[in-house]
């Protein structure tokens, strides 16, 4: 089955498996370096120590990314559920399907979403 006009929900449920993978999948490589680290008592003398650093804290913007994402995408689905879903949140206004198709979750339209200097 497809169809060229995609329902939101579905939209919005595989965006938000999507992002849900990628928390696990962050959460899990986060892991992964703390149990390496744990191996090297002596992490300022470790050669890697600097990269092992760089790579924590990138994996930790990741993750806060992708649970903002996750926490947008269940509003979102949770404004499909009570019929608010399109609306403007911020002027009540419509959204327009371009905007939702680039950014799903958004719960703003472009006026206000420029105003507001977010997405
Ligand atoms: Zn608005």
């Amino acid at each position: 089955m497809s169809s060229a006009l995609s329902d939101p929900a579905d939209t919005l449920a595989q965006a938000l498996a999507r992002a849900e993978a990628d928390v696990a999948d962050v959460t899990d490589q986060l892991d992964a370096i703390a149990e390496s680290t744990a191996l090297v008592p002596d992490d300022e003398h470790d050669a890697e120590g600097a990269t092992i650093g760089f790579e924590r804290a990138r994996l930790r913007s990741l993750l806060a990314r992708a649970e903002a994402a996750v926490h947008e995408l269940r509003a979102a689905a949770d404004r499909h559920s009570d019929g608010s879903y399109g609306r403007c949140t911020g002027c009540g206004g419509a959204i327009t399907a371009a905007r939702l198709a680039a950014l799903p979750s958004t719960p703003h339209c472009l006026t206000c979403a420029a105003t507001r200097d977010r997405w």
